[in-house]
């Protein structure tokens, strides 16, 4: 889009005054302001060009190079934003709010006076419950209740606060809307804003005798049981929402939300890394030549493996699906046996003969597999 020549924009005269300037400004920014003209685009953009007219104007030393080099002097051309080019309506408010006065109550009328117009609807606070599981729940997933002390709707006066049905009036300062509007003088004209009533807080009724029970605010403290259901899969730190299940809302409206954060109980044997469960497994040196079958953990029972003759420790057996199913989805990670031999640390001179007889003998001599994958899959990050 071509940009206007900002005196134009303003509707002054290339020798007009610091004053004559401002009051143009004034005048444009009035009549161009969001919220006379709500949901305007075209209002929008010229509120914006106007502002950013007045800011090279209403500066000297602005003003100076862009009547000697036009808008390339100020910026403007490269739209980089030096000089006002690319002003938001946050920047103009808060540079110029000043300007308005009290016509749209000075900064931050901008919005808050458009807000205004409905009655508002109460919501109650969330509340937050952290819930612990062992593997078992974050396997099957799991059906949990849990005691809070919350807030419910009061049953005397079904949440209303008022002791009946005929103690409750409509509101006389804002006749029930549940927001007034202010009309006030300025220099400009006079001015309308929108506000919440402070007499009922926007409810559009006041209580002329309060409900014992609750004294008025419709919700009394009480402990209440919630069932929750985890689904299969979840890890610590998770947050899960449910809606509804928090606080209930003063004199009516919509219950918070509970929110429920997962923490994890350690397993005995088994360590969770993402999905795939870890057991460290130790068979004796015998077992590792000879080979043999042992059982390991799984989350619900334990499973036979067999260990091929000559297994080498730190060799990973990865069985598939044994580990946690995955959250909201199909599939389920693996358990990974990872292969320990263990050493004796004290021998009877028997045995001390028998070892020492091997120690020449060429079987013994390490022979290390190029291939073994057990060590790669270790570097990778599968063990600490
Ligand atoms: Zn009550
Ligand atoms: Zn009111």
């Amino acid at each position: 889009m071509e940009k206007r020549d900002y005196y134009e924009v303003l509707g002054v005269t290339k020798e007009a005054t610091k004053e004559e300037i401002k009051k143009a400004y004034r005048k444009q920014a009035l009549k161009y302001h969001p919220d006379k003209n709500p949901g305007d685009k075209k209002a929008e953009e010229n509120f914006k060009e106007a502002a950013t007219a007045y800011e090279i104007l209403s500066n000297d030393e602005k003003r100076a190079r862009y009547d000697r080099y036009g808008h390339a002097g100020v910026g403007g051309a490269s739209g980089n934003g030096f000089g006002g080019a690319g002003m938001t309506m946050e920047d103009i408010f808060s540079s110029f709010g000043d300007i308005f006065g009290d016509a749209f109550g000075g900064f931050g009328g901008f919005g808050g006076s458009r807000r205004g117009g409905g009655r508002r609807v109460n919501k109650g606070s969330n509340l937050r419950v952290k819930v612990k599981l062992n593997l078992q729940e974050i396997s099957a997933g799991a059906e949990k209740k849990i005691k809070v002390n919350k807030y419910v709707t009061c049953t005397s006066c079904s949440g209303s606060g008022a002791a009946d049905q005929n103690s409750t009036a409509t509101c006389t300062t804002c006749r029930g809307s549940g927001h007034v509007t202010r009309v006030t003088n300025t220099l400009l004209g006079q001015m309308q804003t929108t506000a919440i009533c402070p007499s009922c807080n926007g409810e559009g009724k006041t209580i002329t005798k309060k409900c014992t029970t609750c004294y008025g605010e419709g919700i009394i403290q009480k402990e209440d049981v919630i069932k929750i259901n985890i689904p299969a899969g979840v890890a610590k730190g998770m947050q899960m929402n449910v809606e509804g299940k928090g606080n209930a809302a003063r004199r009516g409206g919509m219950n918070g939300d509970l929110l429920v954060v997962i923490d994890e109980e350690d397993h005995p044997e088994l360590i969770r890394e993402g999905n795939d469960l870890i057991y460290n497994l130790f068979i004796s040196i015998p077992d590792s030549i000879i080979g043999t079958h042992v059982e390991v953990p799984t989350v619900d029972n334990n499973v036979k493996i067999r260990i091929e003759p000559g297994t080498q420790p730190g060799k990973i057996l990865r069985l598939r699906g044994k580990g946690l199913p995955e959250v909201n989805g199909y599939g389920r990670g693996d358990l990974l046996v990872n292969v320990n031999v263990w050493i004796p640390r004290n021998l009877t001179r028997e045995e001390m003969k028998i070892i020492e007889k091997m120690k020449d003998s060429d079987s013994f001599t390490p022979k290390p597999d190029k291939d073994d994958k057990g060590f790669f899959e270790r570097m990778r990050g599968y063990f600490q």
